[in-house]
């Protein structure tokens, strides 16, 4: 069968990737990213005040390792000639040394810019707010029906979200086989809160500190970033903190905003000096990063193949670039062998 409708669940760099390296491959192909918010890039997307600042609220740096395809080297090459990726800057404290690292990169336009790229190339179709909660399939179609009760076709699927997320999609695990049903369930993330200061002129703190970003052992805080001097960005201040995992642990099912005071008596606890933003945002971030990835397979896994059902991203991989980018390689192979 001529596969001529294909859909991606989920717009993040996994469901990016995957479709700039389908539309390479399969050029006449309709790609049509369904994606449950409103906004591209999910846990690498970058989030912006209501006076224009952004911050990245999720990933922070591009690690580069020794471990690359030829396709990733390729597109390490563009990614730095075409200004998306920069070099780290140095006065980064207290990250932890990867001994397959060979460098550290970081997104001037913010990490939402890295997704924007890939999707770009993909010129596929993308419709926000779209969020699937049910799959079936007949007559060698996938279905999917969204929460805003619309439903599409597709000659193939592919899943790119959070694992805890794929299962909660109604209709899903009859196509599953015990083993897999097992593998997904046991892929476990960890929960972290990210919350971002935006500040319209910048505070005297920012020339005071010898760092642009610092990972710190207290037991709230983990991370902290003045996010403009580590994307080296001309935009408004703002500044981001992450939670330690324990902390995400503990309160993942509080209510955000309580959370979010508890964050910031901390974060003025041990950053007095820091003023008060004009305005902060507090996420949630409930599937962080993998903590145990899928067991039998790297890359992804084929959930059904008539019609064909993949699922992928960082939980069959690592929760990195390069861990998304190798699952987006290992979908499309496993697509176009069809
Ligand atoms: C706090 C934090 C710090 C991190 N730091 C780094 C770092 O420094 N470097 C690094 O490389 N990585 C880092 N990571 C990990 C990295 O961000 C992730 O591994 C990567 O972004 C995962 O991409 P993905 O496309 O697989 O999944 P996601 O980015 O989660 O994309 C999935 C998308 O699917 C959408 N979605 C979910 N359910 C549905 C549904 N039912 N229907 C439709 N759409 C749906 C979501 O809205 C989302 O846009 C960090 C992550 C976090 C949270």
């Amino acid at each position: 069968m001529v596969m001529n409708r294909l859909g991606i669940v989920g717009c993040g760099i996994t469901g990016a990737v995957t479709a700039m390296l389908l539309k390479h491959e399969i050029p006449h192909l309709n790609i049509v990213i369904l994606e449950k918010s409103k906004g591209t890039g999910g846990r690498m997307s970058t989030s912006r005040s209501s006076f224009g600042s952004s911050v990245d609220l999720g990933a922070q740096f591009i690690t580069k390792t020794c471990n690359l395809t030829k396709t990733q080297e390729k597109f390490y090459h563009h990614l730095l000639e075409d200004g998306i990726l920069q070099p780290m800057p140095e006065n980064i404290e207290g990250l932890r040394s990867i001994s397959s690292a060979v460098g550290h990169f970081i997104c001037p336009q913010g990490s939402g810019s890295l997704v924007k790229y890939f999707l770009k190339k993909s010129e596929c179709e993308i419709l926000f707010e779209h969020k699937v909660t049910k799959i079936s399939s007949s007559n060698e179609k996938w279905k999917t029906s969204c929460e805003n009760g619309t439903t599409h076709e597709f000659d193939a699927l592919i899943l790119t979200i959070p694992v805890p997320q794929v299962l909660q999609l109604d209709g899903l695990t009859p196509y599953l086989e015990n083993d897999q049903l097992e593998n997904l369930k046991s892929v476990e993330y960890c929960s972290r809160y990210a919350v971002g200061f935006f500040y319209k002129n910048e505070p005297s703190f920012f020339k005071d500190v010898l760092w642009c970003a610092k990972f710190l052992s207290d037991d709230i805080i983990r991370y902290c970033s003045l996010d403009v001097h580590k994307r080296k960005a001309t935009t408004l201040p703002s500044v981001v903190f992450h939670t330690s995992k324990e902390f995400g642990k503990a309160y993942i099912d509080q209510d955000t905003s309580v959370v979010q005071d508890i964050i910031v008596q901390r974060i003025q606890e041990l950053f007095p000096q820091m003023p008060i933003p004009e305005e902060i945002k507090c996420h949630k971030w409930r599937y962080s990063q993998v903590e145990k990835n899928y067991c039998s397979e790297q890359g992804c896994t084929v959930l059904s193949h008539k019609p064909l059902l993949i699922c992928g991203g960082d939980g069959f991989f690592h929760s990195n670039f390069e861990g998304c980018f190798a699952s987006a390689e290992s979908i499309v192979k496993k697509t176009v062998k069809k």
